[in-house]
């Protein structure tokens, strides 16, 4: 029975009606997206912004298509917050340019920049290159790559530095700056609480880059002779395993096979 007359829209006994529409729709939304995703199928390459991942066998994993745990595929929730990421980047891309930074992100045919190698097995897609704009005290074209933050997590960023801070994120950008040729990087984070900005210039480390390059084909090569290189931990509840997709698969914990 519904109370019409406080217009509450309770039910009595049940959840209130407001709060059942909102689940409602809600699971609509994240099926649409969990569908999506399903539909897009996985990389059959290594992506640049993957390979300073922890723990090698979680990335032959990944680069083998192998299917996720059952309930570990990331829920609408998560994929909605991968999304709100590119229109975060979006904006920051319009701040900078009003400030006057000749930022490229897209060929004239509306491609990303980015590049492919090893016949196409580990492959990299920059959010862009600054050709020109305000002194920043280093020569011209400078990669850029972006991210959004909690205001805890930039915050962080803001007092480390992203090589500590996301030692995945600085692999990346090392990476794109070796196949992309640039010797330097602009990295913009946006807290997406405060949406305050920061900025950090990041130096080539040729050294970083070729240590990198060389766990991407020793991931490849894994991967085409179908072996799994080594477990990063032993202990399934090792900080990196904890929250992995292929927790139960790789450490057995269904008594299948790795
Ligand atoms: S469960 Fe741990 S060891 Fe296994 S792939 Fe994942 S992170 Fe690596």
């Amino acid at each position: 029975m519904i109370d019409l007359n406080s217009g509450s829209g309770y039910a009595y006994g049940g959840v209130p009606a407001r709060m059942a529409t909102a689940a409602f729709v809600n699971g609509l939304v994240d099926r649409a997206l969990e569908g999506e995703r399903a539909a897009a199928g996985c990389r059959d390459y290594l992506g640049a912004s993957r390979v300073g991942e922890p723990c090698a066998r979680r990335l032959c994993y990944e680069v083998a298509g192998t299917p996720e745990d059952d309930g570990a595929r990331p829920g609408g929730r998560l994929l909605r917050t991968f999304e709100a990421g590119h229109v975060f980047e979006d904006l920051s891309i319009r701040w900078l340019r009003a400030a006057g930074f000749d930022l490229r992100t897209r060929k004239r045919n509306g491609e990303q920049f980015g590049f492919s190698t090893a016949d196409g097995r580990i492959r990299g897609h920059i959010d862009g290159v600054i050709v020109n704009g305000p002194d920043l005290g280093l020569p011209w074209p400078l990669l850029w790559e972006h991210k959004s933050a909690s205001a805890k997590s930039w915050t962080d960023f803001v007092k480390h530095g992203v090589k500590v801070w996301r030692p995945l994120y600085y692999a990346q950008v090392q990476l794109y700056m070796a196949y992309m040729e640039l010797e330097h990087c602009l990295f913009t984070a946006v807290n997406k609480d405060t949406l305050e900005l920061h900025h950090e210039l990041i130096a080539f480390d040729p050294a970083a880059a070729q240590a990198l390059s060389d766990r991407a084909v020793a991931v490849i090569r894994s991967v085409e002779a179908r072996e799994l290189l080594p477990r990063i931990a032993d202990d399934p509840d090792h900080h990196c395993c904890r929250f992995c997709p292929y927790r139960v698969r790789c450490h057995h914990l269904d008594g299948g096979v790795a």
